[in-house]
């Protein structure tokens, strides 16, 4: 017989060949033995409780019964036919129930015979029944998986389940790996580490966490394995930063000239806060170190984080480069084009456009005067990066709104400089810290955590359906004063034709409360084309309507000062950054802002709790945190995609204590031993190495 080793693809498991293997690696991605063993189980059954019969109730998931088989029968013809067994304990009687499997379980369940049996219990005409129980003979034998007090629960799929390979299935196969294989399996921490945080070996993880002694076993188990996840992370992050920084020289800014000087002392109309102060500084030191620039700008909404980008912008210029910014949208790329061009007051740097409606009359003078280096600073959408944008001499990139980037398209822009340019990416609104880490974890981070003063906090209110007439009454009232207001509908996928519906009825009631031609409705959707959209934005910040009506394409970005109400429709559909985004549509001028959340009357815990979130606090940080904790990373905007969060074990909204081990941990190594040459180090060498998605070691000069 031919010896398997972990990396010994799963077909030559006992009970598995080609079909379930082509399932498994097809629907869990599993292809060797080593693959199955680090499929671990996403819950645990508390198989410590024995109910008697006459607890039995239907409100129960699964329970477990001692009883002895006390009837057994065949009955029905051909596929109805099925096996009805009796289990009796000293307080009642149920019956047990098969209709596959029949052969074994005539062959194997015997009546008079002590079973313990699990399942979920039914009740049919007064009596409980359970179907296709789990029986184990009692006493319960000493292998690894008798005696098992926490039963692992794996998720399974519906093709799997149909070749027997349900929870119950996997957990066979997770058996036999384990006693054939286990000893294989290597360590793949340092064992100083494990040492140091007192965590068990490899092999006792892998053990614990599919047939847990007991609950403290398990959690050894998972907090070695969860460990190990979020620090192989973050050493692939912190190593990939490291050798961007030895690899790739930056451009120096060195002088402070005189773009920013003038800037700051002439033109800037307010004083920064010092907030502002601090992240400019920060990235001044780090552009003068030599080393290319990657770094994080969070801040909430308003926070004024085009002012920092801007002055990054000029600093560029005083050292004779240039300078980009990409926006995710036309509208936003077009918004910083007038914020940036209005700011600069028409000196000290030539400003242009480019987006996918620039024509190519434009585009071709555009193209030359960027080569020649006779424009400074260019904003714009995706279209940037296209290849055929060429730059004289570009030496900082300003991406806003990261999360609508992928890492692909930031490392586009790199490209297009012999030395790549410095990058600043900056968030729409603040992300979790543990997010922040595991997603960015290779830039710098710069925090914007102050509002510049004199900013009246916005006040929101949470309306239901029935309080609409005041609402109604509300907005004639500020109306009346000269203010506008948005009204933002829901937009969801999945039904975007019930969503149209609803702005419609909405627009409909609008302009029942709000008649011409006292009153005038912009009106803005996502099926609208990019032309009439924009006709009816400008209608509104030009302040020819009061009104604004929209789904949630108005999220980003969008800068009215005169508008200072945002009413938001069935805000229990919104999540919470969402919400948070869209007050951030106003507040932006001098005027007492204000955000009414109208929700229906009935809410889920959930939503209440976004809800009363939105009307406790104005801060993107806090937000951020409650969010992540009601929703799971995968869920916060614009994560989906990255491969990062698909996490086994570590979940970012619990343990951002273990994810700050690791990361300490890993700097502190690096700092230690750079390039992980000391032998206790090897196993995180080859690790690294192994990967592809790094640059190996032996690239480095
Ligand atoms: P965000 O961080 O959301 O991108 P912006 O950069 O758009 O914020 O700034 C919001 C508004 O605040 C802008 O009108 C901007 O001119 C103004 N602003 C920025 N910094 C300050 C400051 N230090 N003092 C007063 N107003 C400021
Ligand atoms: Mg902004």
């Amino acid at each position: 017989m031919f010896a398997a080793t972990l990396d010994t693809t799963i077909e030559y498991l006992k009970g598995v060949g080609p079909k379930r293997a082509e399932l498994l690696q097809k629907e869990l991605r599993i292809f060797t033995y080593d693959d199955l063993l680090n499929y671990f189980p996403f819950r645990y059954i508390d198989r410590t409780r024995f109910y008697k019969i006459n607890e039995l109730d239907t409100d129960l998931p699964y329970v477990q019964i001692l009883g002895r088989i006390t009837g057994k029968e065949q009955i029905g013809e051909k596929h109805k036919k099925r096996i009805v067994a009796r289990l009796t304990d000293e307080t009642g009687s149920i019956e047990l129930v098969w209709f596959q499997s029949l052969k074994w379980v005539d062959e194997n369940v015997s009546r008079g015979k002590v079973y313990i049996v699990f399942g979920k219990p039914t009740a049919f005409n007064g009596s409980f029944s359970i179907s296709h129980p789990e029986l184990e003979s009692y006493p319960r034998p000493a292998t690894i998986t008798g005696n098992l007090r926490l039963q692992p629960v794996y998720n399974s799929t519906e093709k799997l389940k149909k070749f027997f390979l349900d929870s119950k299935g996997i957990q066979k196969l997770q058996t036999l790996v384990i006693e054939q294989l286990l000893p294989e399996v290597r360590e793949s921490m340092p064992a100083y580490i494990l040492d140091k945080y007192q965590m068990v070996t490899k092999k006792e993880a892998l053990l614990s966490i599919h047939f847990p002694r007991d609950v403290k076993a398990l959690k050894g188990a998972e907090r070695r394995l969860k460990f190990e996840e979020l620090f192989f992370i973050q050493l692939q992050l912190l190593h990939n930063k490291q050798i961007r920084e030895w690899k790739f020289k930056g451009h120096q800014f060195n002088a402070v000239g005189e773009a920013v000087n003038t800037f700051y002392k002439e033109i800037l109309p307010f004083e920064l806060t010092g907030a502002q102060k601090r992240v400019v500084k920060e990235i001044r030191m780090d552009t003068q170190r030599g080393i290319q620039m990657n770094r994080l700008v969070q801040g909430d909404v308003g926070s004024g984080k085009t002012v920092v980008a801007l002055m990054s912008m000029l600093l560029a210029i005083d050292n004779g480069y240039q300078a980009c910014m990409m926006a995710p949208t036309e509208i936003l790329a077009r918004q910083h084009y007038e914020s940036i061009t209005s700011l600069l007051d028409g000196r000290l740097a030539k400003v242009a456009i480019l987006t996918g409606s620039t024509t190519k009359k434009q585009r071709t003078k555009l193209h030359e005067e960027l080569e020649a280096g006779e424009i400074d600073i260019l904003v714009g959408t995706h279209a940037l990066i296209e290849d055929k944008v060429v730059f004289k001499n570009l030496a900082l990139v300003v991406i806003d709104e990261q999360h609508r980037f992928g890492v692909e398209q930031r490392a586009k822009l790199w490209r297009k400089n012999a030395v790549p340019p410095h990058i600043l990416v900056m968030t729409a609104t603040p992300i979790p810290r543990t997010l922040a880490m595991t997603l960015y974890g290779d830039l710098d981070v710069s925090v914007i955590d102050e509002l510049p003063v004199g900013r009246k906090p916005i006040e929101t209110r949470h309306l239901y359906e029935g309080q609409r007439l005041r609402m109604f009454g509300f907005m004639k009232n500020e109306i009346a004063k000269g203010r506008q207001v948005y009204v933002v509908y829901p937009l969801i996928k999945e039904s975007e034709k019930l969503d149209l519906l609803h702005l419609e009825a909405g627009v409909e009631q609008m302009s029942y409360q709000f008649p011409r031609p006292d009153y005038q409705i912009s009106i803005v959707h996502g099926k609208m084309s990019n032309a009439d959209k924009q006709f009816e934005m400008q209608r509104f910040i030009e302040g020819k309507s009061q009104i604004m009506v929209a789904t949630t394409v108005i999220e980003v970005g969008v800068n009215v000062p005169n508008a200072s109400i945002m009413i938001i429709e069935n805000a229990e559909r919104f999540g919470l950054s969402q919400l948070h985004q869209l007050r951030g549509r106003v507040g932006r001028g001098a005027e007492q802002s204000y955000c009414i959340l109208m929700s229906g009357n009935k809410l889920s815990a959930d939503g209440r709790l976004r809800l009363d979130t939105m009307v406790k606090t104005n801060n993107g940080f806090e937000i951020s945190e409650i969010d992540l904790q009601l929703r799971g990373p995968g869920d916060i905007t614009g994560t989906q995609q990255s491969g990062v969060l698909e996490l086994k074990l570590a979940d970012l909204a619990t343990d951002q204590l273990i994810l700050q081990e690791a990361r300490n941990t890993v700097i502190n190594i690096l700092e230690g031993d750079p390039k992980l040459e000391l032998p206790e180090n090897s196993l995180l060498k080859t690790y690294l190495n192994k990967r592809s998605i790094g640059i190996a070691f032996d690239k480095i000069s």
